[in-house]
């Protein structure tokens, strides 16, 4: 791999045959040592992670399962900003190959013709207003031939999408190579305009109803835009505006 070329500011890499989360490994590298810029990827996931504890199915090596460990100086509510710069860049990287037309459901999954190919999974460790570490999982379904039956009806791959079988290794080199080269521009220059313009251009979110669950209450509002620091604007039905936190968003026929 050339990860530690081409721009990319990986330092290590830790390959798996199989392994249970990556997120879970570089989390553990994060609470134990120094480093940074660390990249973790496994072959197989036996115990892959999505969010608020649901799973992601990985148990295949067809995919790219991987995680970045990173130490940015940031303040802990712009982490969110590492999401959508993991989806942009995974946007981007799969159109370089790909003559497919890609969505990002706001703000963590990757859709091609209404299913689910790709999701990210940001991790933050923070104490007293600092960020420790934070953990960027990014899981892509390449070359999957089939799913486990509880997600096919919703999941998909880039090889059923397009009919194209891709080395899992220049899809994981594009997305490390924009993943920095969006999160440097952001980190060291404070820009984020384009990650911002990548991830309205791409949105299957925006300008439709969707469903917000805040506070055990469920209620459907419009999704107007995504604000300058990429948080999701809605307004309800008496024309109330408000900004929509990261798990609060679920979208109906997506
Ligand atoms: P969401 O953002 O859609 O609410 P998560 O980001 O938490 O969900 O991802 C976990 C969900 O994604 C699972 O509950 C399942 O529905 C779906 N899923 C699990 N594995 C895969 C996969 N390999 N490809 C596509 N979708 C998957």
């Amino acid at each position: 791999l050339l990860l530690k070329s081409k721009g990319s500011n990986v330092e290590e890499v830790f390959y798996f045959d199989s392994i249970n989360s990556t997120n879970e490994y570089a989390k553990e590298i994060g609470r134990n040592s120094n480093m940074e810029n660390v990249l973790v990827i496994s072959d197989i996931q036996t115990d892959g992670k999505g969010r608020l504890g649901r799973k992601w199915l990985s148990s295949e090596s067809s995919g790219v399962w991987m995680s970045l460990l990173l130490k940015p100086n940031l303040n802990p509510t712009d982490a969110s900003k590492i999401t959508q710069i993991a989806s942009a860049a995974i946007v981007t990287a799969i159109e370089e190959f790909y003559n497919l037309n890609v969505g990002i459901k706001w703000p963590n999954d990757i859709i091609i013709n209404g299913k689910k190919i790709a999701g990210v999974l940001t991790e933050m460790n923070s104490e007293l207003g600092e960020i420790n570490f934070i953990v960027v999982g990014i899981g892509i379904n390449v070359n999957t031939k089939s799913f486990p039956e509880e997600i096919s009806d919703i999941a998909s791959s880039l090889f059923l999408e397009s009919g194209l079988e891709i080395d899992r290794k220049k899809i994981i080199e594009k997305v490390i190579y924009y993943f920095y080269k969006f999160y440097n521009e952001y980190i060291k220059n404070k820009e984020f305009n384009e990650v911002l313009d990548i991830n309205k251009k791409k949105s299957v979110t925006l300008n439709r109803d969707v469903f917000i669950i805040r506070r055990n209450e469920t209620f459907e509002a419009y999704a107007y835009d995504l604000n300058r620091d990429g948080e999701l604007m809605v307004r309800d039905k008496d024309g109330k505006e408000s900004v929509v936190f990261y798990g609060e968003v679920s979208i109906r026929g997506v």
